[in-house]
């Protein structure tokens, strides 16, 4: 989609290291990492956000979730890390393309 900067990292228009690839789903590093590892999971087909998802989108949301997985092992975060969406601009969602935060590295906190 013109004008969304997921859609240009993922087609290389915009530079970005990209951790992991596949045909579904691409993962690079956040530019303004809020913890020690902070990487993103975005689809490569153009979703504005979760409100969109459908039951359609199943195996898409389970294989990002595997990709995840994979790479927290990868990276040895895999005793403890935190996913995060956000969901409209209310929720502080700043890219409107679906993506998925990986966190780690740090106490988190909880969520009250
Ligand atoms: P949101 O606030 O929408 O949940 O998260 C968007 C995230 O994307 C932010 O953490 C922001 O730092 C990151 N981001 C925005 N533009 C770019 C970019 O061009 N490249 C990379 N690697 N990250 C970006
Ligand atoms: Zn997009």
């Amino acid at each position: 989609m013109e004008d969304c900067s997921f859609c240009k990292i993922i087609d290389g228009t915009i530079p970005a290291k990209k951790l992991y690839e596949d045909d579904i789903c691409v993962a690079f590093n956040d530019t303004k990492p809020l913890a020690p590892t902070h990487f993103l999971v975005v689809p490569k087909r153009h979703i504005g956000s979760a409100v969109e998802l459908t039951d359609d989108d199943a195996m898409m949301v389970g294989h990002i979730f595997a990709v995840i997985s994979l790479l927290t092992q990868i990276f040895g975060i895999s005793d403890g890390y935190r996913v995060v969406t956000n969901c409209g601009k209310s929720a502080g969602q700043t890219v409107h393309h679906l993506h998925f935060h990986v966190l780690a590295g740090k106490e988190l906190g909880t969520f009250n």
